[in-house]
């Protein structure tokens, strides 16, 4: 069966997608895509829900946002974008506040008017000796952003509820995602575009591999060895793209690196609108779940498509994952970070195997961090593969 294949791709997310057509159109590759799921798009994947008529993000809410004009161009190739702009709430003790940080919510928490500069200076005071300091941890890095006082009510219990894992643990990287504002500025991100894709996120997928030379087998896990087209069968004859988690690859054999994961529980309403927006967090810790998601809401302009008189909301709960549970976050503690350098230099001497995406690198990538990693790993890595394969046939 692999006599007619010039690349195997394990896992259809972002980064497998991405580089089945880019062998395609560059190598004129003729791609195998292996895909344990039932569907393409990996933990992007989303379906139409029949009641509600929402798009229902199956592995939680995807946002599309992006600064590089590289990958803004590769994806318009494939799908327009709404003008979707994320914004978020949360609730805090009975009361709404904007996200992320900004001169809004320190106002309402503070019953204040200040202008910027004073709010500056207050934070600054607040941050005390962590505000001039360059944190490592995620703690330290909170209190030196915006103060003990929007740390403890914002940052600590939303944390604590999603990483299950003591702040002062955690690398400080993870709240550089949620800036602070000292204007009324709440849109949740900084980059230059940002939209969700206009038909959807499958049919964008659809369309990045539309094409007789890519074949996709669905429900085909690439460890399972009493299917044909497995790892044994597969390694060492046709080069592999690798996007499923690395310690898997290497049977666990220098021990599990840790995810989190997530549960996500249903809850219909009889109402055309529930929240009031597609996302509020819940910033206490005796609400259980982080954050709920109201889908019709991502989609605005398909009001007339959706059902005016029924909603459809997700509540996510986060943990830690056990083997066997969808390992959606790397936790990326420092012990994480040193075995995963272990398992890098494992990956490095595999000659025909690339390793990639947010599983097979363990990184804390967005889906435009995948496609330009996957770009790049095209280019540097995998066309070479191709070009070696063809000259020994
Ligand atoms: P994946 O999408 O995980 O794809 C890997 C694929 O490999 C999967 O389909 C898997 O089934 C398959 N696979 C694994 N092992 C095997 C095997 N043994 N055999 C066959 N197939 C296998 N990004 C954003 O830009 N904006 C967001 O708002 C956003 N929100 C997110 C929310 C959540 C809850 C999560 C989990 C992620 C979010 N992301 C977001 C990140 C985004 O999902 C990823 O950046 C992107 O989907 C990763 O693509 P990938 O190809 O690396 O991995
Ligand atoms: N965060 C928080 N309170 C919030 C929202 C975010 O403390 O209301 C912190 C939390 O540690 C989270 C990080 O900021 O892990 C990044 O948040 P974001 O919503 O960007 O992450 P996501 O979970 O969507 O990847």
């Amino acid at each position: 069966e692999l006599e007619n294949v010039d690349l195997v791709i394990v896992g259809a997310g972002l980064f497998g997608l991405t580089v089945a057509q880019q062998a395609v159109e560059h190598a004129g590759a003729r791609v195998l895509i292996l895909e344990s799921r039932d569907h393409i798009g990996g933990n992007a994947y989303s379906y139409i829900d029949k009641e509600t008529g929402a798009e229902i993000h199956k592995y939680g809410a995807h946002l599309f946002h992006t600064s590089s004009p590289v990958v803004w161009e590769y994806v318009n190739r494939f799908t327009k974008f709404t003008n979707y702009v994320h914004r978020v709430y949360t609730t805090h003790r009975g009361e709404v506040f904007p996200l992320p940080i900004n001169l809004g919510t320190i106002n309402q928490f503070f019953h204040a008017h200040y202008t910027p500069q004073e709010a500056e200076a207050l934070i600054r005071e607040q941050a005390g000796e962590l505000a001039s300091s360059d944190p490592q941890n995620l703690n330290d890095k909170g209190i030196s952003l915006i103060g003990r006082p929007l740390y403890e009510a914002f940052i600590k219990n939303y944390t604590g509820k999603q990483w299950q894992t003591d702040p002062a643990e955690l690398p400080a990287g993870i709240i550089n995602r949620l800036p602070v504002r000292f204007n009324y500025d709440n849109r949740y991100f900084k980059d230059t575009w940002e939209g969700l894709p206009e038909d959807g996120y499958t049919t964008w997928f659809e369309r990045m591999i539309d094409d007789p030379r890519i074949d996709v087998r669905l429900n085909t896990d690439f460890f399972d060895t009493t299917q044909p087209l497995n790892r044994d069968a597969i390694v060492g004859k046709v080069p592999v793209v690798y996007t499923g988690p690395v310690d898997r690859y290497f049977d666990y054999s220098l021990g599990e690196l840790k995810w989190r994961t997530v549960d996500f529980e249903e809850v219909r309403y009889d109402e055309a609108d529930h929240l009031g927006c597609p996302v509020m967090n819940f910033a206490d810790a005796d609400v259980p779940y982080t954050r709920a998601i109201e889908f019709k809401n991502f989609n605005p302009e398909r009001r007339a498509q959706q059902n005016a008189n029924k909603t459809v909301v997700w509540r996510e709960y986060s943990r830690t994952a056990e083997r066997g549970d969808e390992p959606y976050y790397p936790v990326n503690t420092q012990t994480d970070k040193d075995l995963y350098a272990r398992y890098a230099d494992s990956a490095a001497q595999q000659p025909s195997v690339v390793f990639g995406g947010r599983l097979g690198t363990y990184k804390y990538y967005d889906m435009h961090q995948v496609i330009a990693t996957a770009l790049n790993a095209y280019e540097h890595d995998i066309a070479s593969l191709l070009g070696a394969n063809e000259e020994r046939q």
